[in-house]
């Protein structure tokens, strides 16, 4: 298992925001943000996210390591749930986990290329769990890349729409959440994930 306190915060490097910064500096935020490379079931954490597909009981990547890792009655506390619509968030227990919650959404397939549609629909995902965490009074969240394994959504696109929605929530509910940590399992996505976290969460 592996700690929140194990886990560095991120720090921009570099020099001050520029002008060509997607969002100006706001340094309250930056100490919220943690880039992770690893598996997300091993986070000792408040809140993990699931990315799951509308049945929530269990499928493979993501969502079958978590319902591997919190053991049967993670399935059977899913099945009570009634599912869950693209874009949406259900919560449940999170069993063997070290993860206090395991908060479920259903990202977007893409087929093709990405439209309004499906920018919109993962923009809700990571809208929808961070409503839940701050309802359930979670104040530390993972997320892994919602929809870029077999989802198909393409990760140097996904990477502006997780940064985005993440750093305009962060400015509306500061008070609520204490870190959010962008769980990535691939190096590609550690290595957009460094290169895009500058532009939203730049230093002052
Ligand atoms: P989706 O169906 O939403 O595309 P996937 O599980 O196929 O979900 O992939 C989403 C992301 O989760 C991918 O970047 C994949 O590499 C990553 N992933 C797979 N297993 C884990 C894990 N144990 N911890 C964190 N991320 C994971």
């Amino acid at each position: 298992f592996l700690a929140l306190d194990q886990i560095p915060i991120w720090a921009p490097s570099g020099p001050p925001a520029g002008s060509n910064t997607l969002h100006p500096p706001n340094e309250a935020l930056n100490p919220k943000i943690s880039l992770f490379r690893g598996d997300i079931t091993k986070l000792e954490i408040d809140g993990i996210v699931n990315a799951a597909n509308k049945t929530l009981l269990g499928g493979g990547g993501v969502d079958g390591s978590i319902h591997r890792g919190a053991g049967p009655l993670l399935k059977k506390e899913c099945a009570t749930l009634g599912g869950c619509e693209t874009g949406q968030a259900k919560i449940s227990g999170a069993y063997g986990l070290p993860a206090k919650y395991v908060i479920h959404t259903v990202g977007p397939i893409v087929q093709g290329r990405v439209g309004q549609r499906e920018r919109d629909g993962l923009r809700s995902c990571y809208r929808s769990c961070l409503d839940l965490a701050v309802k359930n009074h979670l104040r530390t969240v993972a997320f892994p890349c919602i929809s870029t394994g077999v989802y198909g959504y393409p990760p140097d696109e996904a990477v502006e729409v997780a940064l985005a929605t993440v750093r305009q929530y962060l400015e509306e509910h500061h008070a609520q959440l204490d870190r959010v940590v962008f769980c990535v399992f691939l190096k590609s996505d550690e290595d957009l994930y460094q290169e895009r976290l500058p532009l939203y969460f730049p230093r002052g």
